[in-house]
């Protein structure tokens, strides 16, 4: 029997949209999009059938911000429950809102697995009713829905969430909202610390211990992964893991996949492995990405 998957209609389904993330957003040219695109108009390299017509060749052409974006499966809601299957000019108005809520309910339905968040799992399944009741407005429902309210009821819970799964660590490290760019953390004991909303661009947590640490919107883009135990972190997207570096070796909650591009490096030499601990004396450009910025961690 195929075991219940609670993440299946989180993740995005392409092949169940009309391609509403290479329309909707707008995108600025950065070092994750080599193009500016207005929002709500077609990326020049989309096809007549939704696909994308440089997939293969994403990173080399400049658009490595695509290869990390997640809808968290609110494009394929969108298209067939919200607007039936018909493409429509008003996906403008209703995928970020959907995007918003689907991105809470990733996060509900991980706390609502934690067994040491029991004493609140009835607060938890009861705003995951209520959010999926939400993603099942009507197109004017969900474009005049100001998700702001339910959002911040729903990050309290979560807060609670983490406070109790991380309750039984001693010393713990608290890093939210921290700016850690370029940061040297190899082999850091980071077991339950908080680092919501931390910004790690390119730090190195090589062979770091981040189980049970709170990654709520923290911004991992090239942050070095290689070795990192991340098996047990909370709150971690596939979107992050993506838009970081690692490889083979890094540990992952089950959920969450290893990211081909990480597979396809040059493996990792002995210098490297060796190379002596400094702090990194630059760090890579923030470049503005469309994905849309996870607001849960705010
Ligand atoms: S380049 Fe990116 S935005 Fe453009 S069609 Fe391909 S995936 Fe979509």
């Amino acid at each position: 029997m195929t075991e219940f998957d609670p993440f299946a209609e989180l993740r995005a389904d392409c092949a169940r949209c009309f391609a509403l993330c290479c329309v909707v957003p707008a995108f600025a040219a950065s070092a994750d999009f080599a193009i500016d695109k207005p929002a709500g108009t077609p990326c020049p390299n989309l096809l007549a059938d939704h696909r994308c017509g440089v997939h293969d060749s994403l990173r080399d052409r400049g658009f490595a911000g695509c290869t990390v974006y997640d809808c968290f499966g609110a494009g394929q809601k969108v298209a067939q429950d919200t607007l039936g299957g018909r493409p429509s000019p008003r996906a403008r108005e209703v995928f970020p809102v959907m995007r918003d809520l689907h991105e809470l309910l990733y996060y509900l339905t991980e706390a609502a697995t934690l067994d040491a968040a029991r004493p609140i799992h009835a607060d938890l399944r009861a705003a995951l009713a209520e959010t999926e009741r939400l993603t099942g407005g009507t197109v004017d429902d969900l474009a005049r829905l100001d998700v702001t309210e339910h959002r911040e009821a729903v990050n309290s819970l979560l807060r609670q969430a983490s406070e109790l799964a991380r309750a039984d660590i001693g010393q713990k490290v608290d890093r939210r909202g921290a700016l850690l760019i370029g940061a040297d953390l190899r082999g850091a004991k980071l077991r339950g610390a908080s680092l919501r909303g931390a910004v790690l661009l390119g730090a190195d947590l090589r062979n770091a211990d981040l189980n049970r640490a709170d990654l709520t919107g923290a911004d991992l883009r090239n942050a070095r992964l290689d070795g990192a135990d991340l098996a047990t972190a909370l709150f971690l997207t596939q979107s992050q893991v993506d838009s970081a570096r690692g490889g083979q070796d890094t540990r992952l909650p089950e959920r969450l996949r290893l990211p081909a591009h990480w597979l396809t490096r040059p493996a990792r030499t002995a210098a490297d492995r060796s190379a002596p601990r400094r702090r990194s004396t630059g760090s890579p450009r923030p470049g503005r990405t469309r994905r849309y910025r996870g607001r849960a961690g705010s």
